[in-house]
């Protein structure tokens, strides 16, 4: 089993129930076990401004897939929520992306883990260090509470709790 880190993001019909649903739905993933979802988070968008904010959370699974298979399972999940992807970084009914998948490190044409944006986002970053204070970024093993002063101030001020369990 691998330890995999999933964030999840929505900014369009009903964000916050568009993710507590997909929370739900990451208990539906063959060979998959949800272990830790964060609370529910709001944030400011990144790229685009005139967007809704996102609600954002993050969630540690144990999976016996492959990275490739389990995008397929979030892919599927994605398409459930009918989403739409029209411009980048713009509104979407609901985004899972790969941020860890154990220690791995790849970068194909489909997949790139770590995800290259994790350590830019205070979407990511605070609601992992709420689930798990102690976490380690691979490959360098460094801490993730150090990355958090270098994080932008403006967005970690606009970040708030909405919700304690998803
Ligand atoms: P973004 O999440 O960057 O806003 P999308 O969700 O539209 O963009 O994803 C576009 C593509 O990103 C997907 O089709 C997928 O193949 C690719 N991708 C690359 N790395 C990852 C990852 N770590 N997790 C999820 N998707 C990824
Ligand atoms: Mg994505």
């Amino acid at each position: 089993m691998t330890e995999a880190i999933i964030g999840l993001g929505s900014n369009l019909e009903h964000p916050e129930e568009q993710v507590r649903t997909a929370c739900r739905e990451l208990c539906g993933i063959p060979g998959t076990v949800p272990v830790r979802i964060s609370s529910l988070y709001s944030s400011v968008p990144v790229g685009p401004q005139d967007q809704p904010d996102f609600v954002n959370a993050v969630a540690l699974l144990r999976t016996e897939l492959t990275p490739e298979l389990l995008l397929d399972a979030l892919q599927d999940i994605e398409n459930r929520h009918r989403r739409v992807r029209m411009r980048h970084w713009g509104p979407r009914t609901l985004d899972l992306d790969i941020l860890f998948f154990g220690s791995t490190v790849m970068d194909t044409a489909r997949l790139r883990i770590p995800h290259p944006e994790f350590r830019n986002r205070v979407f990511t970053v605070i609601p992992l260090l709420e689930i798990l204070p102690d976490f380690r970024i691979p490959p360098e093993n460094i801490p993730l509470r150090d990355i958090v002063g270098s994080l932008p101030s403006r967005d970690l001020e606009a970040l708030s709790i909405i919700r304690k369990n998803p």
